[in-house]
């Protein structure tokens, strides 16, 4: 019987998607397999739009087009969780599986807790990350430093902290570190990013400690809730994905790597933010990027965890919110992260959204590790109230 707290090693049983899938093709086949027996009615997975730069998020319904969404898209930088609150009803009145980042599993479980989601409704299969790219910026660097085509590139991965990049008939690799002192690489808020095994989602998978004969062939899985060791027992039974037994140094070296991730997080943390003690004082601080503002609104569009059906910053009252006046007050800002601070993920949407490149996921992600620090509360890791403590 499946556990909560069970690793395996798995992949899937079908040759197709085993070939078509990052490592093994588990989690397609288990989207699969969930529409199959009807146990959702929809996956919401991500596919190629237009190019391997260009991830689109899709509601797929039909179980054989389920394939098309395997592999992992790298560029991949959207929050999920906006996806289901505005295009879905929150999960309300369909059953749906979906595959998360941990920023999405935890903007997820965020948004349910502020009742925009049902959870109950909601299979999480979560996939470890250690970061995405910035689509354009990677083109860029595939042009400058690869000396590559980048329209001619089938795949690109990151593994051993080298990010890979193949086209037909050639392959580099460079290693991240690397190309992050170059300032390319990863997205900069998933540079600060601490959390890269979603726990909070039913199933977490990925390639990290997975080693020997298996390495590159299976994908490892943690089963981390109830419905995760229900739906992975109904897979093993109904033979379509294999497991096995984990090897124990991988299970070593999969903690080893995601504590090395941890540390790294913590150096850009440091590097990155000031080194102020109050809330208030590193809002002042940023007080000169607020004058940038043109009153878009992009960034409150963006944000998975707005959730306001009538949003404060469009009244015409009081007065230093009135429409036509650029930059608006900082109180704009302030509100918006009073709205957002306990709950914020560092999911970047808002900073990718920003035309005046306000570094609007720095500023809110250091002040939410300020309330981090004072209440404890880590933001999208369990379904307790915001600014207590305890586990899922
Ligand atoms: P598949 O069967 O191929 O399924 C992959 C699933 O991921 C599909 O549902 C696909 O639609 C979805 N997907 C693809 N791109 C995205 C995206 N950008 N956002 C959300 N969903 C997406 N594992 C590690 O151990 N260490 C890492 O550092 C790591 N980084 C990752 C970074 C990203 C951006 C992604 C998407 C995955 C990462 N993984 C990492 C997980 C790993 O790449 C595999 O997804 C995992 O091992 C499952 O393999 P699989 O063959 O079962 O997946």
């Amino acid at each position: 019987m499946v556990k909560v707290g069970d690793m395996f090693y798995v992949y899937s049983e079908d040759k197709n998607i085993r070939n078509k899938g990052e490592y093994g093709g588990a989690i397609t086949s288990l989207h699969k397999f969930l529409l199959e027996e009807g146990i959702v009615d929809a996956v919401i997975a991500v596919k190629n739009g237009s190019d391997l730069y260009d991830a689109v998020p899709t509601l797929i319904t039909d179980p054989d087009k389920v394939i098309e969404s395997a592999g992992s898209l790298h560029c991949g930088t959207f929050n999920i969780a906006k996806v289901i609150t505005c295009y879905l009803n929150g999960a309300k009145d369909m059953k749906i599986a979906v595959t998360v980042k941990p920023c999405d599993a935890m903007a997820i479980v965020e948004v349910a807790k502020k009742g925009k989601i049902d959870l109950n409704n909601v299979i999480m299969l979560g996939v470890n990350c250690g970061g995405t790219l910035p689509p354009v910026k990677t083109i860029q660097m595939i042009e400058e430093i690869y000396e590559m085509d980048p329209d001619k590139v089938i795949k690109e991965e990151i593994a051993k902290g080298k990010l890979i990049i193949e086209t037909p008939d050639t392959e580099k690799e460079i290693s991240v570190d690397e190309l992050e002192e170059m300032g390319y690489g990863r997205r900069t808020n998933c540079r600060r990013c601490e959390n890269n095994i979603p726990r909070m989602a039913d199933l977490t998978f990925g390639n990290w400690g997975v080693i020997g004969p298996m390495a590159g062939k299976a994908t490892f899985v943690e089963v981390t809730s109830k419905k995760g060791a229900e739906v992975l027992e109904k897979a093993v039974n109904a033979g379509v994905i294999h497991v096995e037994d984990p090897m124990p140094k991988g299970i070593e070296i999969r903690e080893k790597i995601d504590k090395a991730m941890v540390n790294l997080a913590k150096k850009w943390q440091q590097k990155e933010f000031k080194d102020k003690k109050d809330v208030i004082e590193i809002f002042k601080e940023y007080m000169e990027e607020f004058r940038k503002c043109i009153k878009c609104y992009g960034c409150r569009e963006a944000c998975p965890l707005c959730y306001c059906e009538e949003c404060s910053l469009e009244s015409e009252t009081p007065e230093w919110f009135k429409r036509g006046e650029i930059p608006p007050s900082p109180i704009l800002h302030l509100e918006r992260l009073l709205h957002t601070i306990d709950s914020c993920v560092n999911c970047g949407q808002c900073e990718d959204a920003c035309p005046a490149e306000i570094p609007l996921t720095r500023i809110w992600h250091e002040l939410n590790c300020r309330v981090k620090d004072i209440f404890g509360y880590v933001p999208g890791s369990h379904l307790k109230a915001p600014l207590t403590q305890g586990q899922r």
